[in-house]
């Protein structure tokens, strides 16, 4: 079986929650579309509610280039259960997630012009109340399922109404993120296993041995490659190495966070792509991706 890749990028502040600018999603934005168009290929590109009030002309440039607008909650708040403990990012109560998404998703839309159906959690924190609340505001596909932390659900499906991590009868699709499920993990939470960062910190050829591990275990397992990926508009734009002030303080991202940030992570991205046509990969929005399953 064809491998199909969905290639997901999150469109928020610089470096995630840490900072207030959106010099990344600005600057950053067109390199990617430069990479998909060199390749003809479409992904899905989820904005936070916030970003798109901010930046509508990105969310129109991204439009016009065929690919697809999708949400990223209204201010990049956490609403799904905690899966480990950062600081200041408590996870909104059950109750709030539906209020939130459709303000989110309504901005979106307002700017787009065109109906949102697909949706990605921040962090990847999803949770029963989440993917409940998305399906009741018609969304169709959620590309939020961490399969380095749960493990389980190795291709898309339908979740359950009582528990998004298991299959049920939901019309809404679920897509788990790729993750190298044949490595023993040395995290607690199993991150190591995760995709992200590595295409920018180690390279693609990096990623590529994990995306071949995992062929293979899909082949033994007789099950379709579905293979996605999340990225970052600040990735490809370069970020401060060091202290970010944001006029009441400042933080310091880690290293692995600001690593090859700009012209490297451009290049590895366009070699991952071509590393993934060798292998003969389709390339599929969230959208188009709800058609197949
Ligand atoms: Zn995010």
């Amino acid at each position: 079986m064809k491998p199909i890749v969905v290639f997901g990028f999150d469109m928020e502040t610089d470096v995630g929650s840490w900072t207030p600018f959106y010099e990344g999603l600005v600057k950053g934005t067109p390199h990617i579309l430069s990479v998909l168009a060199k390749h003809k290929i479409t992904a899905t590109f989820f904005f936070v509610g916030d970003a798109a009030r901010h930046a509508p002309r990105i969310v129109r440039m991204v439009d016009r280039a065929g690919h697809e607008v999708g949400c990223h909650t209204l201010y990049h708040e956490t609403l799904g259960d905690e899966l480990f403990p950062i600081p200041g990012l408590k996870p909104v109560l059950p109750e709030e997630c539906y209020h939130r998404i459709e303000v989110a998703a309504d901005m979106v839309r307002k700017v787009l012009g065109k109906k949102i159906t697909s949706f990605r959690a921040p962090r990847l924190w999803g949770s029963t109340a989440m993917v409940n609340a998305l399906e009741d505001l018609g969304f169709t596909a959620d590309a939020s399922y961490p399969l380095y932390f749960y493990e389980k659900r190795l291709v898309p499906y339908h979740p359950s109404r009582k528990d998004w991590a298991r299959e049920g009868k939901m019309k809404i699709l679920e897509i788990p993120n790729f993750a190298n499920m044949t490595i023993k993990s040395n995290d607690e939470y199993g991150r190591d296993r995760d995709q992200w960062p590595l295409f920018r910190t180690k390279g693609a050829v990096a990623l590529m041995k994990h995306i071949d591990d995992m062929l293979e275990f899909y082949e033994r397992k007789k099950l379709p490659p579905v293979l996605c990926f999340y990225m970052h508009p600040w990735e490809f734009h370069e970020m401060p190495q060091g202290l970010i002030h944001f006029g009441e303080g400042a933080v310091r991202p880690d290293q692995f966070i600001v690593k090859n940030c700009g012209k490297v992570a451009v290049r590895e991205l366009d070699k991952l792509i071509t590393l993934l046509k060798q292998r003969g990969a389709e390339f599929r929005s969230c959208r188009e991706l709800t058609a197949i399953f």
